[in-house]
Formats: C-alpha cells, sequence, structure tokens
C-alpha cells in the first residue's frame, strides 16, 4: 500500500515531534525541515503529497515559502500557526495554502485536516469530470453547458452571482478559499462587493441547496476566514 508523503516544515522540536509520531502510527512517511530555505530545497527533493508548514520559522516569512512552493506544484499545504490573528490564516490562504490549524490542536484535528487535504489532491484526477461538464458531490450536481444545479435531483435556480458562488466553491473543493479571494473572483474586485453582501449571497445560497441551512453539509464558513465547500 502506498504511504503518502508528507513534509513536515517546522522549527519546534516538540511538536516537530508530536507531528512525526502520530504520522509514524497513522502510516505516513514523512521528512523534516526546520527553517524556509531547507524546506524549499526538500518540497522539490522529496515531492511531498501534502506540506504541514509553520508560520513561524526563524529564517523566512510563511507566505514567502507558500509563493515559491506555488510556483511549481499544487500540493496540499496545511499551515500551523500559533498567532491565532486571523489575518495571518488569510494571507497563507491567499498565499495559496489550502487550510490551516491553530497550536495548540488536537491530534485528531491534525489527522482530520490531512485526509481532507490529501483527498483533495487524489481528487485532482477527477477534474475530468469537470471537462465533461459535470460536478458532482455527494447529491449536488451542477452541470456547466447548461449552466444548471441539482440538489438530490431536483432542480434548483440560482441567480446569477449565486451560480458563479457556487461553481468557484466546487471547482476548489476541499480548499479554504477566503473572503478577499471570493470577492475577486466573483464581483472582479474587492470594492464592488464586501464581506457583509457575500455573506448575505451565501445564506440566500445555503438556503437553495443545504438540507439544514445552519446545519450545513456543502459549504463550511471559517469565520472571519471565508468559506470551503467540503467533499461529501
Ligand atoms: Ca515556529
Amino acid at each position: 500500500m502506498y504511504k503518502p508523503k508528507i513534509l513536515i516544515i517546522e522549527d519546534d522540536p516538540a511538536i516537530s515531534n508530536l507531528i512525526k509520531t502520530t504520522l509514524e502510527t497513522q502510516n505516513y512517511q514523512y521528512h523534516t525541515a526546520k527553517t524556509g530555505s531547507e524546506a524549499i530545497i526538500d518540497a522539490v527533493s522529496y515531492n511531498p503529497d501534502a506540506i504541514i508548514l509553520d508560520l513561524g520559522l526563524p529564517d523566512m516569512d510563511g507566505v514567502t515559502i507558500i509563493n515559491k512552493v506555488r510556483s511549481w506544484t499544487n500540493t496540499p499545504i496545511i499551515v500551523v500557526s500559533a498567532r491565532t490573528e486571523d489575518q495571518d490564516k488569510v494571507d497563507a490562504l491567499d498565499a495559496g495554502a489550502d487550510d490551516y490549524i491553530t497550536k495548540p490542536f488536537s491530534i485528531d484535528e491534525f489527522l482530520a485536516r490531512l485526509r481532507v487535504a490529501l483527498r483533495r489532491k487524489n481528487s485532482e484526477g477527477e477534474k475530468s469530470d469537470i471537462n465533461n461538464g459535470i460536478y458532482v458531490n455527494g447529491g449536488l450536481k451542477i452541470d456547466y453547458a447548461s449552466g444548471c444545479v441539482y440538489v438530490d435531483g431536483n432542480e434548483v435556480h440560482l441567480t446569477p452571482i449565486e451560480y458563479k458562488l457556487i461553481c468557484l466553491l466546487a471547482k476548489n473543493t476541499g480548499k479554504v478559499l477566503t473572503h478577499n479571494y471570493i470577492l475577486k473572483e466573483v464581483w472582479g474586485s474587492v470594492i464592488a462587493a464586501d464581506t457583509p453582501s457575500l455573506r448575505v449571497f451565501m445564506a440566500t445560497l445555503r438556503k437553495k441547496i443545504e438540507k439544514d441551512p445552519s446545519n450545513p453539509q456543502y459549504i463550511q464558513t471559517h469565520i472571519s476566514v471565508g468559506y470551503r465547500m467540503l467533499k461529501v
């Protein structure tokens, strides 16, 4: 059985050891880097299936590392931050990270996030479905050619903005998209609309596609950060 390769970029030995021990018991392979410059070399030579990146490294800013890694690979990046400031997470996500986890974190939470990231990587091959013009995620179906959206076989009628929103989230299934990213992609600028209006559009979209909008199955909210389409 193939053991996914995880690159751990972390300068704190206690956290690095905790992650290593966890990965060992779960049948992952891993490689560790303690600095940013080491990490960038390893990201090429080790060719990991996922990267766990501490934002507070001695030699380099986490966003710089993400930018460099993203210039050649789409490998999922999960950011680990001791900082609780939302802006750090948002900057990391805008630079192309997939997800974030805040220290201290539980092992179960860590492993769950890692599984989501790896699933996204593995489903990249399923992009052929999108080329066929159909997106399927559980009971949710988007037919791009006709612009129709179905939930459990029933067509739902979306406004043009809602349709753009769902297509953007679907295209990035598994990835946390920041408010600014969504505003830029859907409205063309961050100024044309704002986060409160995005929230309103998201609420009406949810009412149409979620069985229980207060307990959403498809679109997950990341408070002060953004939204993510979950793989059902
Ligand atoms: Ca650190």
